[in-house]
């Protein structure tokens, strides 16, 4: 039993010794890799559904590893949190972002851009300055930039967030709440916070393939709940034609997702926008 019990104890130190390596090795190639220049920013576009056009694009980070490696942001997000290193990336993404969609607004090819920010980024004290500075470094206007927030981050603390996305919104930038529905007092907060937009999460969306109506009657309360507040909705993780059609019958305004198009770089977003919109 003894011996037994040492054998396991022995395996599981190992792990941890093994885990502690690959996150510093993971750490070190995250430092290289802002030095280096390996972030690369790809935009989903997304569709408004009444007007079939392509008018706005979620802007997503890329860690494309010397070797070619592209690195999803689910896996290296949460290890720039941990490092403290997700404000300076994310500002980085914020002007890099902003610097794209003023050359399309030159280019009288206005695309609205959303951006992506965590709840670092939320708690810093001067997040409404950073946005202002790379909106004028930029020279975008500022209804073409909407800024995502997760339901959850938004919640950690509730009459901050409403003070910092007040002044953001006095700018007059748009403020999506993203990943709705997976965090927990939804509803009872949805009416106080200053939002222009609600992405309905993925989870729900996939739900809508089943032969389950009261799937589609949660994302019709949701829809429905969304326009009483006068935001604007978003469906997201759309993947096949069926999705499509019952958000489209249920009112929702913009979709995004695999079956509309994919992340891409920004010439094939241009070509895509271009193609879809003169069909
Ligand atoms: P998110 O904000 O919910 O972004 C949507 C994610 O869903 C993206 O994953 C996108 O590629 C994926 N997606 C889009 N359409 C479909 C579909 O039809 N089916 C499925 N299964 N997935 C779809 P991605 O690019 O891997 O990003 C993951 C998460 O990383 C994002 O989730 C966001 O929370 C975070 N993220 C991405 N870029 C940034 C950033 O610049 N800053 C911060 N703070 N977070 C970011
Ligand atoms: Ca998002
Ligand atoms: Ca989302
Ligand atoms: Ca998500």
């Amino acid at each position: 039993r003894c011996k037994d019990h040492d054998q396991k104890f022995g395996f599981f130190t190992e792990d941890l010794t093994l885990q502690t390596q690959h996150r510093v090795k993971l750490e070190n190639q995250l430092r290289q890799a802002l030095l280096h220049k390996e972030f690369h920013l790809v935009f989903q576009p997304r569709i408004d559904i009444a007007t079939e056009q392509i008018n706005s694009a979620e802007v997503l980070l890329r860690w494309i590893k010397p070797d070619g490696k592209v690195i999803s942001p689910g896996e290296f997000i949460p290890v720039l949190e941990e490092m403290g290193l997700i404000t300076s990336v994310g500002e980085w993404v914020l002007m890099r972002a902003c610097i794209y969609a003023s050359q399309w607004q030159k280019k009288g090819q206005p695309i609205k851009i959303s951006v992506n920010l965590s709840a670092k980024q939320l708690r810093q004290p001067n997040l409404p300055d950073i946005v202002t500075r790379c909106l004028e470094t930029s020279g975008l206007s500022p209804e073409l930039l909407e800024l995502e927030l997760t339901e959850t981050s938004m919640l950690e603390d509730v009459s901050h967030s409403i003070s910092q996305l007040s002044l953001l919104r006095d700018k007059g930038i748009r403020i999506a709440i993203d990943d709705f529905g997976t965090g927990y007092s939804s509803l009872a907060y949805l009416k106080q916070l200053p939002a222009d937009t609600l992405k309905i999460d993925q989870a729900f969306i996939q739900e809508l393939d089943s032969n389950d109506p009261s799937d589609r009657n949660i994302v019709q309360t949701i829809i429905q709940l969304a326009h009483n507040f006068n935001l604007s909705v978003t469906a997201e993780g759309i993947e096949t034609e069926r999705q499509l059609e019952i958000i489209r019958q249920l009112g929702c305004n913009e979709a995004q997702g695999f079956l509309l198009a994919k992340p891409m770089n920004e010439p094939e977003l241009l070509t895509t926008r271009h193609a879809f919109n003169s069909r």
